[in-house]
Formats: structure tokens, C-alpha cells, sequence
């Protein structure tokens, strides 16, 4: 008998167990269980041999046509030779050893089927075509010479193919899967008798056998469906644990009042709010309202004006008398905020001054390099209740920073923070819980807010602002030297015209191995990424600021050049960036420190050096940098990629659509799913095995809503002890980290 937890060793003995546990890190019955085929293939079936790359591991299923031992000439060594066939192309095994010592002449006959593992060498012969083989590999009998003429039943069984690796006999898993199934106990089904019926899912026992040894193809699928439901539906239960708990604690409610400062600005508004700025709106006022604290995400593109829903809920809650932190992910955008949140208070944001007006509150700055005097004033105005609004970075989080009554935070651009310092803001007010309002410009698909946000509640700004202008994107490619002379050109126009434009390149390149910025700002959550790191071998380094520079100032003689990088001191960054918002330059040269949230107006062309070496979503984020006012933005996509290659095809297709969303969807198609689950989530392709974020929408959405179902009837799973328990061991297991960090 095997119950899930069983070591493997008393299952399978030593030997097996040790090898299990050396090659593929398999401890227990339950993780054998969980080592699912990579794929399946039939017993009638012969792999294609032609495809083979040279370098690659394979396990094909080949017939042997051939046998033949020979002795080397130089050793005493013996090797034995055997060519199998797909049918039309050939591959050579090679087994090196002493004659006569070997099994594979006993096992594979000429007419033998069998599988075959290993790494693809090439090899060509003095005499002859390249002839690709595989030394020692791995093997496994699958059909003796003549079984031809069985039944087809019998060409038709279907085969698991296992992840192969070089330390384990190749029928070893296969076997040992076998074994534990004859003699595995398993608990009560972990899921509710009803919810299987309902979503017409098969039992566990069922499935575990139906993925590691179907009998037809509709077997493995019912089974593939039902673990897959399993996956989803333990993370959506766990976060729906974590969503009930959070409502469950206390907050101070911040209803919305009249005739406040809030009621005031809205009056002062110089545009209307767009019908998605209100419903929003509406929705976190509500929230504000209650007793427990608010947790919400709030999406939308680039541009769509989250700002502004923001300032109006931190507005509401100064109303109650409480403060408002906003937390920013870099220096530039915390000035940034600053400067854009007491320009549109204007007098409103002038308390205790001379033409302060009446419902006047203050909003204090605090970052991470401003001078002692500044500080402490802003410390001092956050402690004292002074300011209602208080905007920062990082900085914000350490314990020397106190509120007076903390009642809300809004972080901006989520990815860049962890849930810990959410958490450390939180501790941070009083009796109760701050309400918490997240903003990501990065849309994000709904699979993956439903999962890696799935603690929040979500809200979607899907509209741009009336009036919002165009941005036109195009590449400029190699083979089109004259769209390069153009974009100077261009410049050079739009700076006459008084416009302003920005010029943006992946590195700083001060010396050589410098990272850039992209690394600066630590984005392991970012969905934009740092481009297609993984096909840079063998490129030139990618364009930097400082090398750059120089050939601006020729090309663009004349034109006031400022520069922007990640590593410039925070004063010179917020003065250079000052100046371009004076429109005392007409030109920013920057790394993607501008990537988040800037916003001057008055630009209007965004070029992008070595537009490959970024992300889709990267690009987009840059792109939406211009087009911000009434003028038209344009946006050049500068590349050395060639026509047809995949960067090329990347940028085209950030050149022919604004929406953000399709985007990100293209994106996440282009990514791993670690990739997109962020850093804790990488190296741990354990928890997510059979699902995937882009094809299995519809199993994440039904497990959300049976998940939350039965965590709201049934809070601590106290009914379902057999959920309870797997629940459990998740958390308890680092991958809850991954829920955590999220
Ligand atoms: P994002 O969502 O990218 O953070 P912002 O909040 O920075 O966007 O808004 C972008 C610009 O649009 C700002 O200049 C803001 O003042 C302006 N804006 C916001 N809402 C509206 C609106 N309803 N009508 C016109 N302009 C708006
Ligand atoms: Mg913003």
C-alpha cells in the first residue's frame, strides 16, 4: 500500500528511489504521481528523424534496420553500431564498450521498434554525408521484429514519453509510475462530490492513471482535465482564503462627503471625467465607504488617466480627515506626481499659507535623496497629519516615516512592488487596515490578473480620455537607410514647430558591461521584460546614451540635448527632467527611466535606438510617452533587425495596433509562464504543470467561481478536510511564496 506521502523507497526500494530522487528530484509517491509525460506518442507511430537538431535531446520512436559490432583500431574497445529508421531517414546508436558485454545486440534486432533518448551528435565521415547519431542512448524495446501484423488495437496503445534524463534508464519511470499506481491509496477525493458532477470532472485515482497510463486518447484528456482543474482551482481557493480574510479586518470607512476638498477639485476640473474614470471612481468611493479595508487593482492602458482616479479617492479620504500615501517606483515618478498633484490642487494644496484656500490640505514629497531640511519638514507634516497627501518612493517604507492617520495607499505601477511592502505600509496606520489601491499601466490578460493579482478586486479603465491623439508607429529598418535620414529630419521639424522629443536607447554605455536601466529598477513583475535576452549571443552590444550622444550633437546641431539615465544623481534626474518639462530642451536622450509615467504634454516623437533589444510591452509603455495632449504622437521604431526575422515581426506588430491589451496578450504568447508569474514563480515550474495562463482561461475562470464559492460558504475549509489539508501543504510548501509575492 502507497499512500501519497510515502517515501518512494519503501515502494520501490533503494536503488530506483535513489536514482529518482538523484536525477529528477522525486521524493515521495505524491511527486512521482506529479512527474507527468511530456508527451505521448503510439506504439505504431515512428518519429520523424529528419527535423533532428544537432544538440538536441530527444526520445524518438525508431525501427532498427541494421546491426553491426566492430573493433576500434586503436583500443581494444569494441563498438557496436546500430541504424535505426523512421522509415525514410536514418540515426546511428553507438554503444562503446568490451564485446560481448553489451545487451543492446540481444535486445535490438533488425525489425526491433523501440524508443531511443539522448543528445544528437553530428558526425561526418571521410568518405559520405553527415550522419547524426546518438552515443549510448538510452533505450527501451517497444516492439519485437514481425509484431507488424498485430492488431491494430495494438499499434494504437498509446505510449508516455517522460522528460528523459541522462541518469535514469529510460522504462525506469514508466515502471516505478506503474508500481505506485498497483499499490497506491488515496484519501477521499479532495473535491466535492457535487462540484465533479457539475463540471463533469472525472476522480482523482481515475486521472492519475488516465495521464500515466491511458488506454485511448479520450482517457487522457478526461484526465488532463481533471488535474488541470486541480491546479487552478487550489491557487484560486487559496487566494480567495486570502481575499476573505483581508475583507475580514477592520478600517476606518472614508465615505464619500460633500462639499469637501474632494467636491472642490471635481469643480475645478479642467475636462470631464470619462465615463470609465466615473464608474471607477464610483466603485473605489464605495469601497472607501466601508469597514473593511479596500484592496483593488486598478488597470488601464497607457495614458488612460489613473492619476486622476487616484487623487480623487485620496481626496475623499483628507475629506475624513485621514492621509493618503502614494507610493512611486522611482524618483523621477514620485517628483513626477509631485509636481502634477500640486499643480492641479493649485490653492487646494496651499493649507496653512497665504492664499491657501479654504478646504486646503498639503502634499508633502519624501524620497530617498532629498536634503535633511526637506525631509524632515515632509517627515514632520506626514507625522502631524499636516499633509494629507504624501508622495514618495521607497522611502515611504522605512520606520523612521509616521502618519497621523494613514487611510489609504496608492501604489502606482504594481510590478515593481511585492506584496511585503504593500504590508509595510499597511502596518503603518494605526487601529485599522489602510484601504489599498493598486494601479498597473501594463494591461494585464484576465487569466493573469485572476491568478497572480487574484487577492484584488479589479477594475479596467478600457477608454482613452475624448481628445486623446493618435500615435502612428512605424519601424525603421536596415533596409531602409532613408527612414534614418527622415527621423533626424523629423526632429528637427518638430523642434522648430516648438515640439519636443524623445530619444530613448537600451544602455547607458558608460563602460563596457553596463546593464542599462532596465536592470536599475528591478522589474522582476515586468510584463515588458528586457527584450529577447536569449538570442543576443554573437550581436553587438546594444546602443547606449554615451555613444549616442556624441552623434546627436552633430545630427541635431543646434537642438537643446538633455540626458536621462537611472544612474545620473536624483537632483541632476529631476532637473534635467525639469527642463524638458520647461521646454527648456527640446530633446531628452534617456533609458527607460521614462518608461512609467511620464508626462509632458508637449512631446510629440518618441524614437527608439535598437527598438528590438525591448519588450513588447516595454515599447508600448515608452510609446505612450507622446500623443499625451492634443498633438499627435509619433512613434520610430529603429532597428537593425531584418525583414521576416522575430524581432522584426515583434515590432510590426507593436507598429500596427495602440491596444494595449491585444499587446500584452501577444506578449504573454511570446513568454514561459514563469516568466510571466515573475521571479517566484521561476524555478518552480512544479506548481503550474498541466495549466497554462494563455490556453486555459475558461478552467481558471470556473475554478475562480466554485473557489470562491466555497470559501465564502465554508471559510476555513472546515467541511472539506481533504481540501484543507491539500491547501495546506501549498501554502506551507515555499509555493506560497509564490501567492505571496504575487
Ligand atoms: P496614466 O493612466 O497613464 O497614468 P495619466 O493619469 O498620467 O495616465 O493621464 C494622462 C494625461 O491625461 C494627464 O495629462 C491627465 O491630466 C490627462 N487626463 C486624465 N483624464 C482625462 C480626461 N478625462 N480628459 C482629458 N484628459 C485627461
Ligand atoms: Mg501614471
Amino acid at each position: 500500500m502507497a499512500n501519497i506521502d510515502e517515501p518512494l523507497r519503501k515502494v520501490l526500494g533503494d536503488k530506483t528511489a535513489k536514482a529518482l530522487e538523484k536525477g529528477l528530484d522525486l521524493h515521495t509517491v505524491g511527486d512521482l504521481l506529479h512527474h507527468y509525460p511530456r508527451r505521448y506518442a503510439h506504439r505504431g507511430e515512428l518519429t520523424q528523424l529528419s527535423g533532428l537538431q544537432d544538440g538536441e535531446h530527444v526520445t524518438v520512436m525508431a525501427e532498427v534496420v541494421k546491426v553491426q559490432g566492430r573493433s576500434l583500431n586503436r583500443s581494444p574497445g569494441y563498438v557496436l553500431e546500430i541504424t535505426v529508421t523512421d522509415g525514410t531517414g536514418q540515426l546511428k546508436l553507438s554503444f562503446f564498450g568490451r564485446k560481448g558485454s553489451y545487451r543492446p545486440e540481444k535486445d535490438l534486432s533488425p525489425g526491433t521498434r523501440g524508443l531511443f533518448a539522448g543528445k544528437i551528435s553530428t558526425y561526418r565521415p571521410r568518405s559520405g554525408r553527415e550522419v547524426r547519431q546518438l552515443t549510448h542512448p538510452q533505450y527501451k524495446v517497444v516492439a519485437e521484429k514481425g509484431a507488424e501484423e498485430a492488431a491494430q488495437e495494438w499499434a494504437d496503445e498509446i505510449i508516455p514519453i517522460y522528460p528523459s534524463t541522462k541518469a535514469l534508464p529510460i522504462e525506469t519511470i514508466g515502471t516505478s509510475v506503474g508500481t505506485v499506481l498497483d499499490q497506491l491509496t488515496l484519501p477521499a477525493d479532495p473535491m466535492p462530490g457535487p462540484l465533479l458532477g457539475r463540471r463533469r470532472l472525472i476522480g482523482l485515482r481515475e486521472a492519475y492513471e488516465g495521464i500515466h497510463r491511458p488506454r485511448t486518447w479520450d482517457e487522457l484528456n478526461r484526465a488532463r482535465a481533471r488535474l488541470k482543474w486541480d491546479e487552478a482551482f487550489v491557487v484560486q481557493a487559496a487566494l480567495a482564503q486570502r481575499r476573505l480574510a483581508a475583507a475580514a479586518l477592520p478600517a476606518t470607512p472614508r465615505p464619500p462627503a460633500f462639499g469637501g476638498i474632494q467636491a472642490e477639485f471635481d469643480a475645478r476640473l479642467p475636462f470631464e471625467l470619462t465615463k470609465g474614470q466615473r464608474e471607477v471612481g464610483e466603485e473605489i468611493a464605495a469601497d472607501l465607504a466601508l469597514e473593511h479595508p479596500m484592496h483593488r487593482l486598478l488597470q488601464g492602458d497607457v495614458g488612460s488617466g489613473k492619476t486622476v482616479v487616484a487623487l480623487r479617492a485620496m481626496l475623499q479620504v483628507v475629506d475624513n480627515g485621514g492621509q493618503a500615501a502614494l507610493l512611486a517606483p522611482t524618483e523621477v515618478l514620485a517628483q513626477q506626481h509631485y509636481r502634477s498633484i500640486t499643480g492641479m490642487l493649485g490653492d487646494l494644496a496651499q493649507a496653512g499659507q497665504i492664499g491657501g484656500a479654504e478646504n486646503a490640505t498639503r502634499v508633502a514629497l519624501l524620497t530617498g535623496s532629498q536634503g535633511a531640511k526637506a525631509r524632515k519638514e515632509a517627515l514632520l507634516d506626514a507625522a502631524s497629519g499636516a499633509a494629507g497627501i504624501i508622495v514618495g518612493t521607497h522611502a515611504l517604507l522605512q520606520e523612521s516615516v509616521q502618519f497621523a492617520d494613514l487611510g489609504l495607499v496608492v501604489v502606482d505601477e504594481q510590478h515593481r512592488f511585492g506584496v511585503e511592502q504593500r504590508d509595510a505600509l499597511r502596518e503603518k496606520s494605526g487601529g485599522g487596515r489602510p484601504h489599498v489601491l493598486v494601479m498597473t499601466a501594463t494591461p494585464i490578460p484576465r487569466t493573469v490578473a485572476m491568478t497572480v493579482f487574484g487577492d484584488l478586486e479589479t477594475s479596467v479603465l478600457g477608454q482613452l480620455p475624448a481628445g486623446r491623439s493618435e500615435i502612428r508607429t512605424h519601424v525603421v529598418p536596415p533596409e531602409k537607410p532613408a527612414f534614418l535620414a527622415r527621423t533626424w529630419e523629423r526632429i528637427r521639424e518638430e523642434a522648430a514647430d516648438g515640439r519636443q522629443v524623445y530619444i530613448v536607447c537600451p544602455r547607458i554605455g558608460e563602460k563596457e558591461g553596463d546593464e542599462g536601466d532596465a536592470m536599475d529598477m528591478g522589474d522582476a513583475m515586468d510584463m515588458g521584460g528586457a527584450g529577447d535576452a536569449g538570442d543576443d549571443s554573437g550581436r553587438r552590444s546594444p546602443l547606449g546614451i554615451m555613444e549616442v550622444l556624441p552623434k546627436l550633437e552633430e545630427l541635431l546641431a543646434g537642438l537643446r540635448v538633455g540626458v536621462l539615465h537611472g544612474k545620473l544623481h536624483p537632483d541632476e534626474k529631476d532637473a534635467v527632467m525639469r527642463r524638458f518639462t520647461d521646454r527648456d530642451l527640446d530633446v531628452l536622450l534617456a533609458t527607460t527611466v521614462i518608461e512609467v509615467g511620464v508626462d509632458v504634454p508637449n512631446a510629440t516623437v518618441m524614437v527608439i535606438m535598437d527598438a528590438d533589444r525591448f519588450g513588447v510591452s516595454q515599447l508600448h509603455q515608452l510609446r505612450g510617452r507622446v500623443g499625451r495632449g492634443s498633438l499627435h504622437g509619433l512613434c520610430l521604431l529603429v532597428t537593425d533587425a531584418e525583414p521576416g526575422s522575430r524581432a522584426r515581426e515583434r515590432l510590426d506588430a507593436v507598429a500596427s495596433t495602440t491596444d494595449g491589451f491585444r499587446l500584452s496578450r501577444l506578449d504573454l504568447e511570446q513568454r514561459r509562464e514563469g516568466d510571466v508569474l515573475g521571479a517566484a514563480q521561476a524555478g518552480r515550474a512544479s506548481s503550474l504543470r498541466l495549466l497554462t495562463l494563455q490556453r486555459d482561461e475558461d478552467v481558471i475562470r470556473d475554478a475562480r467561481e466554485e473557489a470562491t464559492a466555497l470559501v465564502e460558504s465554508d471559510p476555513a475549509l472546515s467541511d472539506h478536510p481533504g481540501l484543507a489539508a491539500v491547501l495546506a501543504s501549498l501554502l506551507d510548501d515555499d509555493r506560497a511564496d509564490f501567492l505571496e509575492k504575487a
